[in-house]
């Protein structure tokens, strides 16, 4: 997979260079350039903002250098049949779940633009809307002072999901909202040696050795979990995929 991303701070993105997307990188299961967006300046101080039309507080980001630098990438893989998917991150973007981040997993091709200021001019997300896929996508429902925290946990959320990046392929399978029978769960909790820390010893089930009651302990958990910390999730599960246990709990 190929990334773009195009910034006003470049070096916001070197976690990149680091741990699983770093790793990806050097094993070369993904391509990610970092664009500098000043690049596509042309006046003396490198200007990327300007007063906002109707007046109002905060500056926003001039149509020009986005244009520009954004048909710069486009045209660097024009060679390639596919185009790319424009990632916008916006507070008012559609949320970004683990439905999303499979899907985008799937394309060749991401483009990334995070902002700064009040945002970019509308008119550069409907200018590439017409060429392009563009998402409008929010991580919360709060406000950052820049794109660039987004997208790094965009990226990170996209890579872990490409074949050959995870250690253990198996490893994001039952995480939560994984697709599959845990979908719409959240992942129960977890335990690790010593078998007894602080005096706190661990569920005997999980030492029984017996697979089909630790999926079970593991489902139970997993809703108990959902009930407690996210009940809009089991408000919107289908009660056809509870278990006849899932209704005592
Ligand atoms: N005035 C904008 C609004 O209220 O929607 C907020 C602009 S914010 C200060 C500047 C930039 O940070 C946004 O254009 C976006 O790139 C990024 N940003 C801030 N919060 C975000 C969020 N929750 N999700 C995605 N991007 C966000």
């Amino acid at each position: 997979m190929r990334i773009d991303v195009v910034t006003i701070f470049p070096e916001y993105l070197e976690p990149l260079n680091v741990s699983l997307v770093g790793k990806a990188r050097a094993r070369g299961r993904l391509d990610v350039r970092i664009h500098d967006l000043r690049e596509w300046t042309h006046d003396k101080h490198n200007t990327v903002d300007d007063t906002p039309y109707g007046g109002g507080p905060g500056m926003v980001m001039k149509p020009e250098p986005w244009g520009e630098a954004l048909d710069a990438v486009i045209e660097s893989g024009a060679q390639g049949a596919e185009l790319p998917v424009l990632v916008v991150p916006t507070p008012s973007g559609r949320p970004f779940t683990q439905e999303l981040a499979v899907e985008l997993s799937e394309k060749p091709w991401l483009v990334f633009t995070p902002a700064r200021y009040e945002g970019i001019d509308r008119r550069v997300i409907e200018e590439y809307g017409d060429r392009l896929d563009v998402r409008e996508v929010s991580i919360g429902d709060y406000v950052l002072a820049g794109g660039e925290a987004p997208v790094l946990v965009m990226i990170e959320a996209v890579a872990r999901l490409l074949p050959g990046v995870l250690g253990n392929a198996e490893s994001h399978r039952d995480d939560s909202f994984a697709p599959g029978a845990m979908a719409d769960l959240l992942e129960g909790p977890v335990y690790t040696k010593p078998p007894e820390w602080r005096g706190r010893g661990i569920p005997d089930v999980l030492l029984s050795g017996h697979h089909g009651k630790i999926a079970r302990w593991r489902r139970d958990e997993a809703f108990r979990r959902t009930v407690r910390n996210r009940p809009d999730l089991v408000e919107r599960t289908d009660p056809a995929a509870f278990d006849k246990k899932d209704r005592e709990i």
